[in-house]
Parts: C-alpha cells; sequence; structure tokens
C-alpha cells in the first residue's frame, strides 16, 4: 500500500483523446459551447479552510492507498481541490444528454472535475472531485454542491457497493469552509448552506451522453475516437486481437445493454429509485451513477418517486425504471449508428436488454422469497410469476415497508402446521412492516398468500435439500437490513452542521454490512417515523444541491 505522494497516475483520458486548447486561462472556467473535444483542461476552486469529514478506506486499498494515509493535511487539501499531486492533471468532461425525454444539448461536468487516473493492479480507476468549482459546462450554476447532498452521494456510493450493486466509489468527503447558496424548495427563499466535495472514484465517467454530444453535432471523427478508446479502456475483452469495426461495436452495444439490464435489476431487488435517469446519467459501463435527488422505497409503491421535479409525471418513478433503462438504450444506439451503418444489428442487440432484465428479475424475485436454485439463465416456473405477482400487488394495498417486509418473510413459519394458525399468529412476523393496520381484506389474502408461499418453499427445500436455516441465510443475503433510508441522510447532516463530525462514520459503518444484523445499530433499520415522511430532504427532494 502506497503513500499518497507514490500513487502511480496514467492519464489515458487526457492524453488519448482530443481536448479543448484554451489559449486564455484566465476565461478557461467560464460557460462555453465546447467543440470538437471530449474535455476541458480546468483547475478545481481553492477552498476557505477545507476540513474532511469522513473518507473509506477500502476505497483508498481499490487505488493502492494505504488506508492509513487517507487522512490528514495533505490528503484533506488534494481532496477538496486546493492542491494536485505529482502525476494528477484536472479536466472536466464534455458530454450531453436527453434530460426528462428532451434533447438538451451540451452538459457536461458543470462541477466535477477529474484529476487523473490512478492505476492500481492493471486498473485504471478515475479520481473526479463534485462540487469543486466552476467548468466551462456549468451553464448557469456555481459549480459548488451543499453538504446534504455531498452526504447523499457520499453515503449511497459506498451503500450501494456494499449492498452489492455496481456504482461509482466515494473515497473522500469534505467540507470546504465555504457557504453556497440554494433556493431548497424552489420557492425564491434561498438560503447559505455549508459548501462540501465528495472525491469519486469509477473506472470510468463516461456516460450514454458522452455519445449523444458528437453524434448531435455530427463530429463523427470524435465520436469514434471516444468509441474506441471506451472499447480499448473498459471493455478490453470485446477487442481481444480485432480492431474496432461494426460488428464489435454491435457486441459492445449488448454488452452496455446487459449491464444496464443487470444493474437496474438490482435497483429493483434493493427498492432504490435513482430519480433523475437521464441520459447523462447513465454510466457507459453499466456503473449507478450521479446520486442527486434519488431515495429509497418505503411504502412499497411502484409509482413513487423522490424528485419532486418529477412529482406530476413520474417519469422516473421506481416501477418506471425498468423502461427508461430501454429508453435510454435507443437514444445510445441512435448516437453510435453513424459507426454501425445499419439499424437492424442494434435493434437485435437491444433485445439483450429485456432479456437480460427479465431473467435477472425472475431470479432476484426468486431469491428474495427464498427459493433454491435460480441463477442468470435458470428458467423459472410460471406458477413463481403468479407468486410473485400476487405478492407485490398485496404490498401496495397498504403502505408496506418493503425492506422490513422482505427481510422479516425469512422469519415466517413455513411448516404445514403453521397453516393451522391464528391469522395474528402467522402474519406477527411481518406485522412491524405496516406503516397501517392492514384491513380484514389484506390480513386474509395475505394469509392465503402465505399459505400458497409455504407449499413453494417446502417443495423447494425438499428439491434442494436444504434446512430452513440454510434458506433464511440465503433470503438474509439479498434481503438487505440496513438501507440508506431517506431520512437517515438528511439527519446526519443535520448532526454534522451542529458540529458532530464522526455522525457520518458511524452511519457508514453500519451501511458496510447491510445484509447482516447489527443489534446495537437496530435504530438505523427502523421503518420511517412519521415526522420524516413529508419533509423535506426525507423524503421528497428536489434538484437543488
Ligand atoms: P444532474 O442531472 O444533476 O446530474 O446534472 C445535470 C447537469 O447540470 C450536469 O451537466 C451537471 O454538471 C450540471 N450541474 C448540476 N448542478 C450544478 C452546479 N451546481 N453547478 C454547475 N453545474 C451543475
Ligand atoms: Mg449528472
Amino acid at each position: 500500500m502506497l503513500a499518497l505522494t507514490e500513487l502511480a497516475f496514467d492519464n489515458r483520458f487526457i492524453r488519448e483523446l482530443p481536448g479543448e486548447l484554451v489559449a486564455d486561462t484566465s476565461t478557461a472556467n467560464l460557460p462555453h459551447q465546447v467543440y470538437g473535444a471530449c474535455y476541458s483542461l480546468v483547475t478545481p476552486k481553492a477552498t476557505t479552510k477545507p476540513q474532511l469529514l469522513s473518507s473509506s478506506p477500502e476505497v483508498a486499498e481499490l487505488i493502492g492507498l494505504d488506508p492509513v494515509a487517507a487522512s490528514g493535511d495533505t490528503f484533506t487539501r488534494v481532496f477538496s481541490g486546493n492542491q494536485l499531486l505529482p502525476g494528477m492533471q484536472s479536466y472536466a468532461m464534455c458530454y450531453g444528454g436527453h434530460q426528462f425525454g428532451n434533447w438538451a444539448g451540451q452538459l457536461g461536468d458543470g462541477r466535477a472535475i477529474n484529476l487523473g487516473e490512478v492505476v492500481h493492479q492493471g486498473q485504471h480507476w478515475t479520481l473526479q472531485l463534485k462540487g469543486a468549482g466552476p467548468t466551462p459546462y456549468s451553464r448557469h450554476a456555481d459549480g459548488l454542491a451543499v453538504l446534504r447532498s455531498s452526504v447523499r452521494e457520499y453515503l449511497c456510493s459506498e451503500a450501494m457497493h456494499h449492498l452489492g450493486v455496481p456504482t461509482t466509489r466515494a473515497l473522500s468527503l469534505s467540507l470546504t469552509g465555504d457557504k453556497v447558496l440554494r433556493d431548497m424548495f424552489y420557492d425564491g427563499h434561498p438560503e447559505y448552506e455549508p459548501g462540501a466535495v465528495v472525491c469519486r472514484v469509477a473506472r470510468s465517467f463516461v456516460r450514454f451522453g458522452s455519445f449523444e454530444i458528437f453524434a448531435s453535432r455530427d463530429e463523427r471523427k470524435v465520436l469514434k475516437q471516444l468509441a474506441d478508446f471506451t472499447l480499448k479502456a473498459d471493455f478490453p475483452e470485446l477487442l481481444a486481437n480485432r480492431e474496432p469495426s461494426p460488428e464489435v461495436y454491435v457486441e459492445w452495444f449488448a454488452e452496455v445493454a446487459a449491464r444496464t439490464a443487470r444493474t437496474i435489476a438490482h435497483w429493483m431487488r434493493v427498492g432504490f429509485v435513482h430519480g433523475v435517469m437521464n441520459t447523462d446519467n447513465l454510466s457507459i459501463t453499466g456503473d449507478t451513477i450521479d446520486y442527486g435527488p434519488y431515495g429509497w422505497l418505503e411504502g412499497y409503491d411502484p409509482e413513487w418517486t423522490p424528485n419532486t421535479t418529477d412529482a406530476e409525471h413520474k417519469r422516473y418513478s421506481y416501477g418506471a425504471q425498468p423502461n427508461i433503462g430501454l429508453w435510454n438504450l435507443v437514444r445510445l444506439a441512435n448516437a453510435i449508428y453513424p459507426l454501425v451503418g445499419e439499424a437492424k444489428p442494434l435493434e437485435d442487440a437491444l433485445k439483450v436488454y429485456g432479456e437480460t432484465f427479465a431473467q435477472c428479475r425472475a431470479a432476484d424475485m426468486a431469491a428474495k422469497l427464498g427459493l433454491a436454485s435460480y441463477s442468470e439463465g435458470d428458467k423459472p416456473q410460471a406458477s413463481d410469476g403468479e407468486l410473485i405477482e400476487s405478492l407485490l400487488e398485496l404490498l401496495t394495498q397498504t403502505e408496506t415497508d418493503m425492506t422490513i417486509f422482505f427481510r422479516q418473510l425469512a422469519q415466517v413459519d413455513i411448516s404445514p402446521q403453521a397453516d393451522q394458525l391464528s391469522e395474528a399468529e402467522q402474519l406477527a412476523p411481518l406485522m412491524d412492516a405496516y406503516y397501517q393496520a392492514p384491513s380484514h381484506k389484506v390480513i386474509t389474502a395475505t394469509c392465503e398468500w402465505l399459505s400458497a408461499y409455504r407449499k413453494r418453499s417446502q417443495q423447494s427445500l425438499r428439491d434442494s435439500g436444504e434446512s430452513n436455516v440454510d434458506r433464511q441465510r440465503r433470503m438474509n443475503a439479498v434481503n438487505p437490513k440496513y438501507v440508506l433510508r431517506n431520512y437517515l441522510s438528511q439527519q446526519v447532516t443535520e448532526r454534522v452542521e451542529q458540529g458532530e463530525l464522526g455522525a457520518v462514520d458511524e452511519l457508514l459503518e453500519v451501511l458496510r454490512h447491510p445484509y447482516d444484523e447489527q443489534p446495537e445499530f437496530e435504530c438505523y433499520a427502523q421503518k420511517r417515523p412519521e415526522w420524516a415522511r413529508s419533509k423535506a430532504g426525507c423524503s421528497t427532494l428536489s434538484c437543488s444541491s
């Protein structure tokens, strides 16, 4: 493990791809259209009083850094944008995107500045500061981020990783010491909030919109350069010894489709709602990226979206996510079409998305119910589909906490004799999941469902030769006990604002083991308290961040 100054940088992205040539550094960070370039060289904004709030030892190790070195003055200065290490070269990336269904033109890293690519064990990791000041892509905004949104980005990146969901990572979270003006409710009452910076880490920060921008401007040469770079850097197994060709681009597109499907299936499994699935917020590697107004399902409701901007149309609600993944892939297919020259192969490759998603979904749901022997590629029993659908329908009847319900399902007595128990006894393990008392009708329907579930579970155990304890263990490995409930990040932010700087680390520690019982942290597994139901930042969020 290395000291900070020993990290090895190999900045392929800016070395191999065309960048913006800036003649006058005094205007380099001012907003402007950038043509024919994948990035602009920019410098992070110096901050008044950087203060490290938290760093992730696992991410330090990922990039080869000794976790002990992930603290101290130099670390804090570098990862708050006040100093570059030898080998670093800072830049902002150019991309476009479809926002809420409409082409939005150039977007780009408006408040993200890359520091370079660190290489560890043959893998390149791009380090990126979010909230580090203006860039050519900042449009009308300031390039900064506030503490509440940075706590959310930092914690969720790591929570998702520990849940087993492909995601960008987060190395550190720092206060800048500067105040940032935000109109949190978009109601004309802006207030100053503490500024913060997160250092994100990913194999790549290239998005679907990174290709769309060049296609939209008919900058085909750069489009091809970026596609070939991405193939070489992030999909080397697809290239093998081949040169990029229409055939390779189609295989690549199919692989992106499969990865996107798998990631969105994971979101559905853990109850994550991204909130802004614009094409600029979908990573080409399939990692979850850009934690803005995301949220976690509390009451199971496919129509729920945390994003107040989307409250009316619910374009990015929980249940809409799989279809939006497909919609976004069609935009990507259009963008890379000039490299392929034919629509049919891309249309065929797009089918991979639906197939992969359906397989992952069936396997995940079977696993959530504790039914054995499902893996990607297995054919689910048709009757399991009905069992799953009828359960999901039941969960919408009474406001039911998704996380608690599935976690507690492992505790339900599945022995044949349990059918003889009273309704109250049968439902006892699940009662904690309900936000309101279920009606008599729901109670009866749930007991009927449990009866069918018992029969299927017993058959599954007979087939696999497993015990009930095995079943519970498997269920607990896919049904998390701890997720980043919406109000928890807000509580942590308020504690930090009141001077309790260790609050972030405490919650992060819990989220590192989402599938384990952690009796001392039972409080973080509780269902949403009533006060948080309508409190801003706790269940609904605007894009103001
Ligand atoms: P989002 O959908 O939140 O990921 O952001 C859409 C676009 O707005 C991206 O190009 C961001 O870089 C940019 N953006 C968001 N917030 C800011 C900000 N405070 N300053 C500058 N650009 C921003
Ligand atoms: Mg974004």
